[in-house]
């Protein structure tokens, strides 16, 4: 009998209607007799409306307070899913993350697991049940709070218990038919892929591909999960990530051999972009910045150091998300004296848009095919950063999508047929 871990995400299940479909897809798959245990998003766009609540009611709310508000979404939604499969006859448990075993450590919003030890969701399955168990949260082993781990973590539970509980694959439904070479939303042309490195699904999702959260492919790297991402609106094979063992490339006959692999394009707007002028071009500087950026517990993305002018003095852009880009300026200027820098200049929203793929490393002309497309479409360029399979650069925010498509086709991803998105927002 084999063990599998279905993760639904928001849009799967946002009514009435989408639970009662996604409920017998579980009890389908159960009575094909495998043992199933299934992770649920809150329902649509709830996290958002929660987060517009608590906005509303305070600017700067307390963190243990937001967590418990968001993890109440999906609380929601696991009792209802139990519900519906109870309807179909079959019978669920639900549980909370805390109840699911889900341990993590204390920073609400951003919290990472330490342990986890799914018992009540592997003796409910032992007894015959579905198991149900409500994603992105869990409980800090220090403060014994409800903690989340960040918008897009119900992927990374979902992996997390499927390690934890040996399954044989762990398949993340959305609301389209995969993992594809760019967001189907933005380019309708955009091509399902079939299989994808985890190492370039990792720059993938690392560069805005929001479809599977950062962290759950790592961790399905580290502890060798087999993810499947797909929809749960059609019966079609979705994208399978597959580990680096077996990060062989199947070439089709007549295909040349040395072609850059280029995976896809991501996008990204929900960066700013920081900039220090005037700083004084002395050793530790730097250091100094980043130092307290990073206390801040700020993540920060791509970073650019013009050369120094003839004043000794130079400028530091940098780039994080708008949503930290209050503090960090806040941070900076109590620190202004210390640091000696002139001024600050933010730009609230910033786009980003990457090309990535394994197949680049030993291509030169890559890069200059990817300039070429953004120059041809008269898009400027901010900043720019590489790593070894892939190239981003920043745009205005207004010229982002249109960076996605002119890339999409200069390296010939489009495809034939239009990409299905089958619910969703897109927020
Ligand atoms: P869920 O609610 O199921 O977790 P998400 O909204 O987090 O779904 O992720 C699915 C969305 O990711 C899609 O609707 C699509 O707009 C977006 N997306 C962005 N880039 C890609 C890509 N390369 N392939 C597929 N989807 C993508
Ligand atoms: N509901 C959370 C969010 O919207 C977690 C998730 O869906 O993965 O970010
Ligand atoms: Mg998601």
């Amino acid at each position: 009998m084999s063990l599998i871990v279905q993760k639904y995400g928001g849009s799967s299940v946002q009514d009435a209607e989408s639970i009662k479909r996604v409920a017998r897809r579980i009890v389908d798959t159960k009575k094909a007799g495998n043992q199933v245990v299934v992770v649920v998003s809150a329902m649509g766009d709830t996290t958002d409306d929660l987060l517009d609540l608590a906005a509303d009611i305070s600017s700067h709310p307390p963190l243990r307070e937001m967590d418990i508000l968001l993890s109440s979404g999906e609380r929601m939604s696991m009792a209802l899913l139990a519900m519906a499969i109870h309807e179909l006859g079959e019978t669920a448990q639900s549980f909370t993350g805390s109840q699911a075993g889900m341990i993590t450590d204390a920073i609400h919003g951003k919290a990472r697991i330490i342990e986890v030890s799914p018992k009540r969701v592997q003796a409910a399955v032992d007894e015959g049940h579905v198991g149900i168990v409500a994603g992105f949260q869990g409980m800090s082993r220090e403060s014994k709070d409800i903690t989340t781990m960040g918008r897009g973590g119900s992927d990374t539970t979902a992996v997390a218990l499927a390690a934890a509980l040996n399954a044989d694959v762990c398949e993340i439904y959305t609301d389209v038919d995969g993992v594809f070479t760019a967001d189907p939303r933005v380019v309708r042309t955009a091509r399902k892929i079939d299989t994808i490195s985890s190492e370039d699904m990792l720059e993938m999702a690392a560069a805005g591909t929001k479809v599977l959260h950062l962290r759950s492919v790592e961790y399905a790297r580290r502890f060798g999960v087999k993810l499947h991402v797909r929809s749960s609106f059609s019966e079609k094979e979705g994208t399978w990530v597959i580990p680096d063992e077996s990060d062989k490339v199947t070439i089709k006959e007549g295909e040349p051999l040395e072609q850059p692999i280029i995976s896809g394009i991501a996008h990204d707007s929900s960066e700013g972009k920081l900039t220090i002028t005037g700083v004084p071009d002395v050793p530790g500087k730097a250091a100094e910045i980043f130092n307290r950026i990073a206390e801040a517990s700020i993540n920060i993305d791509m970073i650019v150091q013009d050369v120094s002018m003839e004043t000794q003095t130079t400028n530091i852009s940098f780039t994080l998300p708008g949503a930290d880009g209050e503090k960090a300026q806040r941070i900076l200027l109590e620190n202004k004296e210390s640091i000696g820098f002139q001024n600050l200049d933010f730009v609230p929203q910033v786009g980003k848009v990457s090309l990535v793929g394994g197949g680049m490393r030993n291509h030169p002309g890559v890069s200059a095919r990817f300039f070429t497309a953004l120059r041809d479409a008269g898009i400027n360029i901010g900043l720019i950063s590489t790593s070894e399979i892939r190239v981003s650069v920043i745009t205005d925010v207004e010229l982002l999508d249109k960076a996605v498509q002119a890339i999409h086709t200069a390296f010939e991803l489009d495809s034939d047929e239009e990409a299905k998105v089958y619910a969703g927002t897109g927020r």
